[in-house]
């Protein structure tokens, strides 16, 4: 048996597509859009079972962000330790000189940050 919820987008039921239409003779509607659970297998199921597209998704934070903020509100820094390494490695820049009008390639010795968890 198939699970379905409705879209929780809360302008769901005013986008004007055909698949929204209801209803017969003068008595049509849009409606919100029904979703059936999993329909993208288990692909971000956790929001694609409750938000037809993403703009329903967008729709819903922007109205509700106080709230879900307010569920587990940071007040603080997160952090992760990590090991740090600088290392350095061949790169290339290009310049123009007075020679040529095409810029040529001058390799130099560069430095990076490499994180090692
Ligand atoms: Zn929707």
């Amino acid at each position: 048996m198939s699970n379905y919820n409705w879209c929780h987008g809360p302008d769901c039921h005013t986008q004007e597509t055909q698949s929204r239409v209801r209803g017969s003779g003068d008595n049509k509607v849009l409606r919100t859009v029904k979703i059936k659970e999993n329909r993208y297998g288990n692909y971000q199921a956790d929001i694609w079972n409750y938000f037809c597209n993403q703009r329903c998704l967008m729709d819903f934070i922007r109205e509700h962000i106080t709230s879900v903020i307010g569920i587990a509100p940071r007040r603080e820094a997160l952090e992760t330790p990590v090991k740090v390494v600088k290392e350095k490695y061949e790169s290339s820049r290009y310049e123009y000189d007075s020679y040529s009008d095409r810029p040529q390639r001058v390799p130099y010795q560069a430095t990076r940050t490499k994180i090692i968890s």
